[in-house]
């Protein structure tokens, strides 16, 4: 078939995944071996690509050959790919350029602020930087469009056809059945110390997680690792994915479990089927479903006692003297401790919904206007000892802890959990198709999980939106039922306690 217009759609799509890649790999460049020099000149570059490409996009040929294409159009494919094409496309088109700016510039502006006003352990310094970013994502999301509820149009873009509305019941249920659970299990999984007073030599760690790498089936012919200070995924391409580790000379958790991590979300990139390449189609519909690949390779394989019993003895031999005198079962024990923290990125697999839960309730009523922002320490703090149980200390162990909000990222929060729920049912969905799976992770084989991923996930890249995807294949969509099956069943065991009922299964 050809089209003329759906062939210049084309041609420009594919600019566009070439400027996209180039703006990925000058990113992913500043973050790993950017000269300490270079910042303001790699700023200047990456805010030329990207007027660029903004250019490139709302340019008006391009809205007319998007309505024509989409006239047209009958395969379900094509069809897919124009809706990915036209989300991104209006969005461009309804944010003003002076819009984005300013957004650009209030980023700065409050990032540098953040800092500040964490090195002197004081909110106040950063509530006007956070008030001016509020107001301009409210602006955002008004220009965007929204039915009412601002809070969607953020959310929307982190994940697509999510709404606020089906959004907070699934959070509100997963807090009613998280605390009494972590009531229950609170420092109930214990073991001796195993990473106490040991040292785990940088240069050993970094040789561990590229042989890990090789084990997963991560292809570094397509792709490559690297260090970073905060671990992601970038790259250029399916055939150029970029992951980043980080080293802890203290404890090898920090790096093993990020690259088991970024190699989730690595994996799922060089998976994208080809005819797909350089077209909307070859990206993930959300960032829940993204996230959902990375944890389940992080926690639901990452931290399984079967996984553990073919690597940690590879484990063993690469740190034979902090770990020559540690069972296998200790050292799990260790990677499974359930305890409560004020700090997010420190969560174990039990409390860590609750950390999203608190954020994504103060996000919402900062976006409604119920909550000041002079206010947000107070509500987090209460927050926090309602939902976690404890109170932070200050303001840098509560609520100034993450970047999203310095960046001015409201709506982002929320894809963690999501991608906890989805990656709890694919994992179940992945179990019944594959009978002797956990024999198999037992032997290191993880090439029938690696397929079955690609066959139901990977490959169909944004062709469904995030949760009809995963319908596709559990038959069912989001829902909170599988995933507290699976921490009842594993912290269970490894508790040795009888743990609350579960709720009425739901979404
Ligand atoms: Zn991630």
């Amino acid at each position: 078939m050809s089209e003329p217009s759906l062939d210049a759609l084309r041609a420009r799509m594919h600019e566009l995944k070439d400027l996209g890649g180039v703006l990925g790999l000058l990113t992913w460049d500043q973050e790993t071996y950017l000269p300490a020099k270079a910042g303001a000149a790699r700023a200047a570059q990456l805010a030329t690509l990207q007027g660029l490409y903004h250019q490139r996009l709302v340019a008006p040929e391009v809205g007319e050959w998007l309505e024509r294409a989409e006239r047209g159009a009958s395969d379900p494919d094509t069809r897919a790919m124009l809706k990915v094409f036209r989300r991104e496309r209006d969005h461009a088109v309804r944010v003003p350029e002076s819009l984005v700016r300013a957004l650009a510039e209030a980023q700065s502006a409050g990032l540098e602020a953040w800092r500040q006003a964490r090195s002197e352990r004081r909110f106040d310094r950063f509530t006007p930087a956070l008030t001016r970013l509020l107001e301009l994502r409210r602006e955002q999301a008004d220009a965007v469009g929204h039915g009412g509820e601002r809070y969607d149009a953020l959310l929307d873009h982190f994940e697509p056809e999510m709404t606020t509305a089906r959004l907070l019941p699934v959070l509100e249920r997963l807090r009613s059945a998280l605390v009494p659970l972590v009531d229950a299990l609170d420092g109930a999984v214990q073991g001796p110390p195993v990473f106490d007073g040991r040292a785990f030599e940088a240069e050993r760690q970094w040789q561990f997680t590229l042989q890990l790498l090789g084990l997963l089936g991560f292809d570094l012919e397509a792709g490559r690792q690297d260090r970073s200070i905060h671990p992601f995924t970038g790259g250029t391409h399916p055939t150029d994915v970029r992951l980043t580790t980080r080293i802890d000379a203290r404890n090898p958790s920090p790096a093993v479990f990020g690259t088991l991590h970024e190699f989730g979300h690595g994996l799922y990139e060089q998976g994208f089927a080809p005819e797909h390449h350089r077209t909307p189609l070859a990206s993930s519909p959300s960032m829940g479903l993204h996230e959902s690949q990375s944890r389940l390779w992080e926690n639901l394989v990452g931290r399984s006692l079967p996984f553990w019993g073919f690597l940690y003895p590879r484990l063993r031999a690469a740190f034979p003297e902090a770990l020559g005198g540690v069972e296998l079962e200790d050292f799990h024990r260790a990677v499974n401790r359930v305890q409560r923290s004020p700090i997010r990125v420190e969560a174990d697999e039990v409390t860590y919904n609750l950390h999203i839960v608190l954020r994504t309730s103060l996000e919402v009523r900062l976006l409604r206007d119920e909550l000041a922002v002079e206010d947000l320490p107070d509500a987090w703090n209460t927050e926090m000892e309602r939902t976690v149980g404890l109170r932070p200390r200050d303001d840098v162990e509560g609520v100034l802890q993450d970047i999203h909000w310095a960046h001015g990222e409201f709506g982002y929060f929320p894809t963690y959990a999501l991608g906890n729920l989805y990656a709890a049912s694919l994992m179940r969905a992945a179990e019944q198709a594959l009978p002797s799976l956990w024999e198999e992770v037992a032997r290191g084989e993880l090439g029938s999980l690696r397929t079955w991923l690609h066959t139901n996930v990977h490959q169909h890249g944004a062709r469904l939106p995030a949760e009809e995807r995963v319908q596709a294949i559990t038959g069912e969509g989001l829902t909170d039922a599988d995933f507290l099956a699976y921490l009842r069943a594993k912290y269970g065991a490894l508790s040795g306690r009888s743990l609350p009922a579960a709720p009425v299964p739901g979404a």
